[in-house]
């Protein structure tokens, strides 16, 4: 095994542009301030692994005998380009990189729309469980009684506190729950040999409703918002018609208020012969309170990664489970979950759908996400019913915490009225200060926090979405809004060194994140000094 460090290359050996500089302009000079290895303090720098890369082997193997070659001629010649490095550097790798996270685990973490809530250890210890965590999708029934009888006790509580009758459990995000929901009301439709092309969707609504619409091969209609941030009602009633498949509501919508005629919005919808998708994602602010099927709701994704604590961000995992009303449970997709005589089974064949199930197809090759799924049982098994309605009313009470605290210096254009689960400000109060939005989002950076959503809902104008959540205490909420409003009174008195160009402190300085996303540079550089010693 090699612990050859020669022509690795030290982070201070590659200039990045980027890198932190000194706060305050003129006190400290960036020289003065420059350390030999690179790192700052505790923080410290980190290569990539290919950079790293210096030949050696984490596990030894026993060598493979010349001639003893069983692959018929098939064994590779070179080295595969893989990164060498030995177990401990591996693990330093790994840690520091985690260091430089943000996380729910960190700190207070206020995106709005995304309700980063704490993700209790207790789920985690559940979701390792062997007979869970270990488990082979292709098991046999037989053997995996446990995990089905899981996901059974899951579906129980989804359809009660939601008051439907059925839910599709395979889809693995909300906007795959989306889909899901369209394509079975697409089904329905086909079914009762209407061509129903046209979905309405709220200006308000979250990217993916109208992208998931589109892709189920409807055309999108937009629905304008009132003033006062709720969507207008007339204009929807008055675009419904014969070809008007469904609408897509988000209720509570994405400025963080709640849908006061969804009920009427509902039977409008139906008397037109359309059906009612609702945009779950919110469900943190009414799980306990408002039961969506009591409000005339025929499909709705529940994002478990949100409101049932399970981790989410980067990308995944998640589940998104969707309920079906009456008039859609038929359509649900395989696999279905049904109890038989010799305990619970999932059909997975279209052709085997008990009596008056007509499944629309498969979202997902197996079940879904059963991580996900022990987790979230976990979770409403420890809150209970009780739990998790105060969950509810905990979470919207420190959203209007939050709204009261910051409105006398954030302009809050629905702030005269509560809010749900999430405080909406917008950045009128910017305005001539030589501030800008982005600005203000990364001076938080700098205080150590992670910034709210931003430019979310486009409805409004320089949106600022606030999600705390109900796992902050109030000492954390009070620290939170105590950073905000100093930011937000610096800003106002025109205090603004902190702001141009932060974050100051962050590992990176701002990036420029129009090319981050258009030209992203993916591959990793060729080593200079590796190259010049071989
Ligand atoms: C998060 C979110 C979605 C999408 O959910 P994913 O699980 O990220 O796919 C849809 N609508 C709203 C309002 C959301 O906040």
């Amino acid at each position: 095994m090699s612990m050859n460090n020669q022509g690795r290359p030290t982070s201070f050996e590659k200039a990045d542009p980027n890198r932190r500089q000194p706060v305050a302009p003129g006190t400290v000079t960036p020289e003065e301030l420059a350390t030999v290895s690179g790192d700052r303090g505790l923080d410290h720098e980190e290569a990539l692994i290919f950079e790293l890369d210096h030949g050696a082997v984490g596990v030894d193997l026993p060598d493979v005998k010349v001639g003893d070659d069983h692959l018929g001629g098939m064994r590779r010649n070179g080295r595969i380009g893989l990164p060498g490095l030995s177990e401990p550097e591996v693990i330093r790798h790994y840690v520091r990189l985690s260091r430089k996270n943000y996380a729910i685990d960190s700190g207070l973490y206020p995106l709005g729309s995304c309700t980063m809530k704490h993700n209790p250890r207790l789920n985690e210890k559940m979701a390792r469980l062997p007979g869970f965590g270990d488990l082979h999708p292709l098991a046999p029934a037989s053997i995996t009684q446990g995990a089905l009888e899981l996901i059974s006790q899951l579906i129980n509580w989804l359809t009660t506190l939601t008051g439907m009758p059925a839910v599709a459990m395979s889809p693995k995000a909300g906007a795959h729950g989306e889909l899901c929901g369209l394509l079975a009301i697409r089904a329905a439709i086909a079914a009762r040999g209407e061509d129903r092309k046209r979905v309405l969707v709220p200006e308000s609504a979250h990217g993916t409703n109208p992208a998931t619409a589109a892709f189920a091969g409807f055309t999108v209609d937009e629905v304008p918002a009132k003033p006062n941030g709720h969507v207008d009602a007339d204009a929807l009633k008055a675009k419904l018609g014969p070809d008007v498949a469904a609408i897509m509501l988000t209720n509570p919508n994405t400025c963080g208020l709640f849908e006061g005629e969804i009920i009427d919005i509902a039977k409008a919808v139906h008397e037109a012969g359309a059906y009612f998708y609702c945009d779950g994602a919110n469900f943190n602010a009414i799980a306990g309170k408002v039961r969506p099927g009591d409000l005339g709701i025929d499909a709705m994704h529940i994002n478990l990664h949100k409101t049932f604590s399970t981790p989410h961000g980067g990308g995944g995992p998640g589940a998104g489970p969707v309920v079906l009303s009456a008039r859609l449970a038929a359509y649900a997709p395989i696999p279905l979950l049904v109890a038989s005589a010799t305990g619970l089974r999932l059909i997975e064949d279209m052709a085997a759908a008990p009596d008056g199930a007509k499944p629309f197809g498969r979202m997902c090759a197996f079940h879904g996400q059963m991580g996900m799924f022990s987790r979230a049982l976990t979770y409403m098994l420890s809150h209970g019913r009780d739990g998790v309605r105060q969950a509810s009313e905990d979470a919207v009470l420190s959203a209007n915490y939050i709204l009261a605290s910051l409105k006398d210096v954030m302009s809050a254009p629905f702030g005269d009225g509560p809010c749900m689960h999430e405080a909406l400000f917008d950045d009128s109060f910017l305005e001539g200060t030589g501030v800008t939005t982005l600005d203000f989002a990364k001076a938080m950076i700098d205080e150590g926090y992670h910034p709210m959503t931003m430019y979310f809902p486009l409805v409004v104008h320089g949106a600022m979405l606030i999600e705390p959540t109900e796992s902050e205490s109030k000492e954390s909420l009070d620290r939170f809004i105590h950073v905000l409003h100093t930011l937000a009174e610096e800003a106002l008195a025109k205090k603004t060194a902190r702001f141009a160009g932060a974050p100051h402190l962050a590992p990176r300085r701002r990036m420029d994140e129009t090319a981050a996303a258009r030209k992203p540079v993916l591959r990793w550089k060729p080593n200079p000094l590796k190259e010049a010693a071989e």
